[in-house]
């Protein structure tokens, strides 16, 4: 729910973002905060902090206010809360995230990241405090009637171009012996506007209550009405992905010396997709393209030319954002950079 790069038990915390009563900056707080910025000891990470860090703790403490209140993140009940699309308090109805139609129809094992991230052994998913996912990953966030339009308008296209991906990813993968760091992709034809739509609902569906659409209220018709861009502060990223975990982040803060990037994901091969916030000082994430621009595309279009060079990562790290291999992260666990 927070990052560092290993999440070590020797972190040293020095800071937290979540309690929107803080200045999240120096506050340390006994009564468990659900989100802290960490640093490692032996680390050179920021003695001096890093550009951004104020813009990144103010947006934190906006995008996750009442993340400590009941039904904050992908809630597991039925509720009255919160609709992650419309905003409207409504019965919220489950939604797969990311969609079923992309293969996230099998029972999954749910896990806290925290208990992960500050574990010496990052990779085991842990064998206790996991709860079961009967219906796959997901969560009750959409009200019925943004469920159904979601359902009937983009996740035919999305289920199949996750389809072809992986098959392609597949392909690579036999002819190479090895995974590739990049894809040459042509998704000329291909409804892409529909299937970033979809990929952007997954973002919105892991915000915290309706706080992302307070501070962006322009994303309720970016999603309904087709076409609709992006706020030029929000940035859609996708990376093609492998593995079987899922890994779903609310907003979050990566820092190190050189800056600050704030996003969400929500990763299920063969998609991760993410979400940066470029407020003024803030990056965004590394190793994902930006497709930002697929929104731009009505309903149903399907472009002629669509030439994409896509990223290809992993996700087995419980770190948000973090798409290295499992013999690269294991090979940097006792120093890191
Ligand atoms: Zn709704």
């Amino acid at each position: 729910m927070r990052r560092d790069d290993e999440g070590r038990s020797d972190d040293e915390p020095v800071g937290q973002t979540a309690n929107p009563s803080s200045d999240g900056l120096n506050s340390t707080n006994n009564e468990a905060p659900p989100i802290q910025l960490l640093v490692r000891v032996g680390d050179n990470l920021p003695r001096v902090t890093p550009p951004g860090y104020a813009v990144a703790t103010d947006l934190l403490a906006e995008l996750l206010d009442g993340i400590d209140r009941p039904h904050a993140f992908a809630p597991p009940d039925r509720h009255t809360g919160l609709c992650r699309i419309c905003g409207a308090t409504a019965t919220l109805t489950f939604e797969h995230i990311p969609p079923s139609s992309a293969g996230n129809d099998r029972r999954a094992r749910s896990s806290p990241g925290l208990p992960l991230l500050t574990s010496d052994q990052p990779l085991n998913f842990p064998k206790t405090g996991w709860t079961p996912a009967q219906r796959g990953v997901g969560g009750y966030v959409l009200c019925k009637p943004c469920n159904e339009f979601v359902g009937q308008r983009y996740i035919l296209e999305y289920g199949q171009l996750a389809a072809a991906l992986r098959k392609q990813v597949d392909g690579a993968f036999a002819a190479l012996g090895h995974a590739v760091g990049g894809l040459d992709l042509d998704l000329a034809g291909w409804a892409l506007g529909d299937v970033a739509r979809a990929g952007l609902v997954t973002v919105m569906d892991v915000a915290v209550h309706d706080r992302l659409l307070r501070r962006y209220p322009e994303l309720t018709n970016v999603v309904r009405q087709p076409g609709t861009p992006l706020p030029s502060t929000l940035r859609l990223g996708l990376t093609v992905v492998l593995g079987t975990r899922a890994r779903l982040s609310s907003p979050v803060c990566q820092a190190d010396p050189d800056g600050c990037v704030v996003f969400s994901e929500a990763a299920l091969a063969p998609f991760s997709w993410t979400l940066s916030f470029l407020e003024p000082g803030l990056r965004s994430l590394p190793h994902t393209a930006d497709v930002s621009e697929w929104l731009h595309h009505g309903q149903n279009h399907r472009p002629i030319h669509a030439q994409l060079k896509l990223p290809v990562g992993a996700v087995v790290s419980p770190t948000p954002g973090d798409y290295r291999p499992a013999s690269l992260i294991e090979a940097n666990l006792p120093t890191d950079r």
